[in-house]
């Protein structure tokens, strides 16, 4: 293929939007599946994708199409629609020339679809809007062609109105594609400059590495090195996706496709990456910048004797997700009295802290530094991942149950806060006068610290008008503070508010949703940090602290959390025997309190439901808190 008859482009769309369906059609337009396959949303290749209906992990597939006489090859690379997978998003975009925005014909502009036009924007693509679902009879294709006038400045006459299920108008999306998004600039005279966009690992056959060729060409059987760790790799497969990986002799300039060349470790399979001939070094690519972690949680085995078994699942996913970073920080001394021991060690490149922290009794002196990930020589009873948002967790939660049967408790959502070092003393203690503390537990004491600091995020709304009220006093209880209020029709209105992140992570959306019986949509972008008053919540049963329930708070919210959490617990744990005292506390200071127990007439139901759901039981002192009863506690805080 002449690189100008080659065009790679991503769909984006706020989720539910038709991005899936969209590229089924697509898809089977051009011969690449069958039309009577009942296999549809083709991409969308996880099982949590396909049970929550949201794509998770970019998937790309080759398509070819015939337009005015001429075979085009169509690259589309399907990126996540999901707020939290924003860098997935950025990622797809930087080996595409061009994006669909796909909008919904009722719906109209959502909150993603502007996160995802700016994107696409900023990375300078072509943007073809595309209003799908016509063929609902709430449909207003006029009104929201106006819109995308009106917020994205393309003239409503650029749209192409089309029906992905009914399957109207999508040969006009293919030859819009061919027409307005202009085939990548590339030499393939010059030599090999390949990107790596993406990585997935499979037992077999080692890193399957998603390529785009920004230079010249790579064959079965080159020699190429990594940019990154200067290693050399023969190449034993290339070839095209379609959707499924589809051997070819080469790939050339322009091209989009995988490449398979014996890399076997998680260190060698870096996002960002540029590969080149052997002998033949080329100036990398840019890369990317590496994902911020904005939320993180503890996870634990549900049974100790599952630990070989999570570490494992942890480490495969996050070499398919490398949005996801295990994380410690360096912040050792400030744990003090606590019997925890950790290091910190970091991958070279693209700047991924990665870090274990071992537990309780079960912890370990570590003397040296290992050189591999999740060294077997030690037990890892405790470790902390970040994350890009709540779905994210929730979806790496799933993915760990579910391809690779490791069951977890997950802790209380925290974000990372910071504590600006009160002495220079400190400072010199601590190498930084400025310390985050992700896990609550390790939360330093007041008279440590100058100030508290919290990350804050710029949040955008889009709602109904009728709801504007509701929403903004919504906003108000989680401390945000408004920016802006634009209308994008007469009876549409984007807010802007500047979120703490801590006041959003949990439930802001599902309230969002609630109140304006979903039609609402929520996004939300990193802002820094602002001061504030911040203080460490335990939480005790019979005296005993609950490491998983551990939270920092805002001081004038701390009764109201500890009150909700502390209610919660009570209606969660299963009946006990004997009295137990459920308490939150500030230092020695208790701030609520709840009593419950001593039931004897449950005892035999409670022995039978303990037999059978031993493995799922956490202990504490001498109470057993089912994993239900965890994510019950944590899901409404
Ligand atoms: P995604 O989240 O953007 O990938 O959206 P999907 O492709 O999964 O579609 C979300 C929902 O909208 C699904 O139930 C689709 O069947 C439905 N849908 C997609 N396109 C159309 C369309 O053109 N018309 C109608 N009526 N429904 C559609
Ligand atoms: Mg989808």
């Amino acid at each position: 293929f002449p690189v100008e008859d080659i065009r790679n482009f991503s769909i984006i769309a706020h989720v539910d939007h038709g991005k899936s369906t969209l590229a089924d059609r697509l898809l089977e337009l051009t011969g690449t599946i069958d039309k009577t396959q009942k296999n549809k949303q083709v991409l969308d290749k996880l099982q949590v994708e396909r049970e929550r209906g949201i794509t998770v992990k970019a998937q790309t597939a080759s398509l070819f199409y015939s337009f005015g006489g001429k075979q085009y090859l169509l690259n589309l690379i399907d990126t996540p629609g999901h707020v939290d997978f924003s860098y997935e998003v950025s990622r797809s975009l930087s080996a595409c020339q061009g994006v669909l925005l796909v909008v919904d014909a009722n719906e109209g502009i959502q909150a993603q679809t502007v996160a995802n036009f700016f994107l696409a924007f900023e990375a300078q693509l072509s943007v073809i809007p595309v209003i799908n679902k016509i063929d609902l009879k709430n449909a207003d294709p006029e009104r929201v062609g106006k819109q995308i006038e009106k917020v994205f400045d393309i003239p409503s006459e650029e749209c192409i109105k089309i029906s992905a299920k009914l399957g109207t108008n999508i040969d006009s999306v293919l030859q819009a594609v061919i027409e307005r998004i202009p085939p990548p600039k590339v030499h393939r005279e010059n030599p090999l400059k390949a990107l790596v966009f993406d990585s997935t690992f499979d037992q077999y056959r080692g890193v399957i590495a998603n390529i785009a060729l920004f230079d010249g060409v790579v064959s079965k059987g080159d020699k190429i090195v990594s940019a990154h760790t200067k290693k050399t790799y023969e190449v034993n497969e290339v070839g095209i996706l379609n959707p499924n990986e589809q051997p070819t002799h080469k790939l050339y300039a322009g091209q989009v496709g995988f490449l398979i060349a014996g890399m076997k470790d998680v260190t060698e399979a870096q996002i960002g990456d540029t590969l080149y001939l052997h002998n033949h070094p080329v100036e990398p690519l840019p890369g990317f910048k590496s994902a911020k972690p904005m939320v993180f949680a503890g996870v634990y085995p549900i049974d100790q004797s599952e630990y070989n078994n999570l570490k494992s699942a942890i480490e495969k996913l996050t070499l398919n997700d490398s949005s996801v970073t295990v994380h410690r920080d360096s912040s050792l001394a400030l744990g003090a009295g606590w019997s925890i021991c950790h290091w910190l060690w970091r991958l070279p490149w693209p700047h991924a802290v990665l870090g274990i922290q071992i537990w309780g009794p079960y912890a370990q002196t570590v003397s040296t530094i290992p050189s591999q990930p999740f060294s077997q020589a030690l037990k890892i009873h405790f470790c902390e991942l970040g994350f890009l948002g709540l779905l994210h967790m929730e979806v790496f939660n799933q993915r760990l149950e579910q391809e690779y049967n490791a069951s977890v408790i997950l802790t209380t959502p925290t974000v990372p806060y910071k504590a600006v070092l009160s002495s220079a003393k400190l400072i010199k203690e601590y190498k930084e006068k400025e310390i985050t503390i992700i896990n609550p537990a390790q939360f330093p004491d007041k008279s440590k610290v100058t100030e508290y600091l919290e990350p804050v995020v710029l949040g955008t709304v889009i709602t109904p008008t009728e709801y504007t009220g509701k929403i903004m006093a919504l906003c108000q209880a989680r401390r945000a503070i408004q920016k802006n209020m634009t209308f994008i029709d007469e009876n549409r209105v984007m807010l802007k508010y500047l979120f703490p992140l801590n006041e959003i992570v949990v439930d802001f959306y599902d309230s969002l949703k609630s109140l304006s019986s979903g039609y609402a949509s929520f996004d939300y972008e990193d802002a820094g940090y602002q001061t504030a008053e911040l203080i460490k919540m335990d939480i005790l049963l019979n005296g005993n602290i609950v490491e998983e329930l551990v939270t920092v708070v805002h001081r004038e919210k701390a009764y109201t959390v500890g009150k909700g959490i502390c209610e919660r617990l009570k209606d969660s744990l299963p009946r006990q025997l004997f009295e137990i005292a459920i308490q939150a506390a500030v230092g020695s200071k208790v701030i609520a309190r709840e009593t419950y127990g001593g039931d004897i007439t449950r005892k035999m139901k409670l022995l039978k439901r303990q037999s059978e759901g031993k493995k799922k039981l956490r202990k504490v002192g001498n109470i057993e808190i089912p994993k239900d009863a965890f994510i019950k506690v944590l899901k409404t805080q």
